[in-house]
């Protein structure tokens, strides 16, 4: 979001314009950055300029602070490519585009172990804050009407999560004014756990969220454990208090590589699950699935209905137009990669973190906080900080390319600072020792400069 105009008086000529070698052969006017442009440009001279310009980004195989995929096989990106037009909300005129969502939804529905045998009852959205959003409304409006149903009051709706949870459940909280109790972390223990939850909720809780896959650690929170008190609490005190399973990650890497865990529809108070399928669903960029328990969990009046081949498709999602392509690839994976070809995948992932995780703690100068055997990401800090931090460490790495972000852990603790490696598909075994052989130089550099100061503020956004 730009809160300023870029006041162009304040800027040097040169930085007001920008005059492309190519342009030069086809133009000869410089182009200002922050006008619209009086006169066109040749296709390819705008091409090469942007295509240009571009190469200051980061090199996305090489980010591994990001959770979204930055690999696709060549047939998918074509795939991809042949279907930016089509608009998914455009129902009756795409029909066969609404047909493949409805495929994913109920094949992601069965993957979690959806106990309804009738069609599924989800959607896709842009990411899992879209879906995130739609659960926690679903909870909001399944609460008023169990508290309106009792004759009780319907003005002090809370969700109850841990203060790890990932930005989106804060905006949720904000945006449809429901009161966020946020469980704070403890030193050594980064996740929420069943004794803590049943100290914050209350008749008025609209659900609890859980992780499986926290963006700090990476680690699963215990869904089961959770379930199993609020089972009790729910019996003893005639509540339903719900649990929603923020699965952006772990939701397609449990089923696959984890599936003696239970955390998904096996368990009676998960009534909802999201996750992202641009994460480990293998898609590139924005495209998300919320699945509820079945069509009782999903409140009639927050469905609108769209033609659809001239009936009645019902829809529930914030945004309208949005690409359909997403969409199209994802169901590419789910028939080109099959269960085995998931599971195949992320265990070699899987395998990698832990590999590398192993590595680094080995090396000396760091201890793991996580350590990539729940999703394939894994965390760790410096055991002390002498003449250099975290901070210092990762800026280094990243003149050899490698995007590692360093954070401080939330309130409480945030004394902690750790380092984040995501492992996804595209990073293979040798890339993993390219990067450890950096790390290696990294760390002799720093202990040749021992009256160097360490860098103790500082991070990069990690969500
Ligand atoms: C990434 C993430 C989100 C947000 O997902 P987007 O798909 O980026 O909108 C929410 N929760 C968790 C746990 C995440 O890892």
């Amino acid at each position: 979001m730009t809160h300023k105009k870029v006041s162009l008086t304040n800027l040097d000529y040169d930085e007001q314009f920008i005059t492309p070698a190519y342009g030069q052969r086809a133009m000869d006017s410089d182009i200002p950055k922050y006008e619209l442009p009086a006169q066109s440009l040749p296709p390819r001279t705008a091409y090469d300029l942007i295509k240009d310009e571009l190469m200051l980004d980061g090199n996305s195989r090489m980010n591994l602070a990001t959770f979204v995929s930055t690999w696709m096989e060549p047939e998918a990106v074509q795939l991809m490519s042949e279907t930016f037009d089509k608009n998914m909300i455009d129902k009756d005129e795409y029909p066969q585009t609404a047909e493949l969502e409805k495929r994913c939804v109920n094949i992601l529905a069965r993957l979690w172990n959806s106990p309804a045998h009738e069609e599924a009852t989800g959607c896709s959205t842009i990411g899992s804050s879209e879906a995130c959003m739609l659960g926690g409304m679903a909870m909001k409006w399944k609460w008023r009407e169990r508290m309106a149903a009792k004759g009780k009051a319907t003005d002090k709706p809370n969700i109850v999560m841990g203060v790890n949870v990932q930005i989106c459940w804060e905006k949720f909280a904000r945006y449809w004014d429901v009161e966020a109790r946020l469980i704070p972390m403890e030193k050594d223990s980064y996740k929420i756990t069943a004794e803590e939850v049943l100290k914050y909720v209350d008749e008025n809780t609209i659900g609890v969220v859980a992780i499986m896959g926290t963006t700090f650690t990476g680690e699963y929170e215990n869904v089961k454990e959770i379930n199993d008190a609020l089972e009790d609490l729910n019996t003893k005190t005639g509540w339903d208090i719900p649990i929603h399973v923020d699965g952006a990650s772990g939701a397609f890497i449990a089923p696959f590589i984890q599936p003696e865990i239970e955390w998904d529809f096996r368990l009676k108070w998960v009534k909802s699950i999201n996750t992202s399928g641009h994460k480990y669903g293998l898609v590139y960029p924005g495209v998300g699935w919320i699945i509820w328990r079945d069509s009782n969990e999903l409140p009639d009046d927050l469905v609108f209905n769209v033609n659809y081949l001239g009936g009645q498709m019902p829809t529930f999602a914030i945004n309208f137009s949005r690409p359909g392509s997403q969409i199209i690839a994802q169901y590419y994976n789910f028939i080109r990669l099959g269960h085995e070809g998931y599971r195949s995948i992320q265990q070699n992932s899987s395998d990698i973190a832990q590999y590398l995780a192993k590595k680094i703690a080995d090396l000396g100068p760091f201890q793991l906080i996580s350590d990539g055997s729940d999703i394939p990401v894994f965390t760790f800090a410096l055991k002390k900080i002498e003449n250099y931090s975290l901070f210092d460490f990762t800026a280094k790495l990243r003149e050899r390319g490698w995007l590692i972000p360093a954070y401080s852990m939330p309130e409480n603790i945030e004394d902690l600072v750790i380092a984040r490696i995501v492992v996804k598909e595209g990073f293979s075994k040798d890339t993993a020792n390219l990067l450890l052989e950096d790390i290696k130089r990294a760390v002799k550099h720093f202990e040749s400069k021992k009256s160097m100061k360490p860098t103790l503020k500082g991070g990069s956004f990690h969500h």
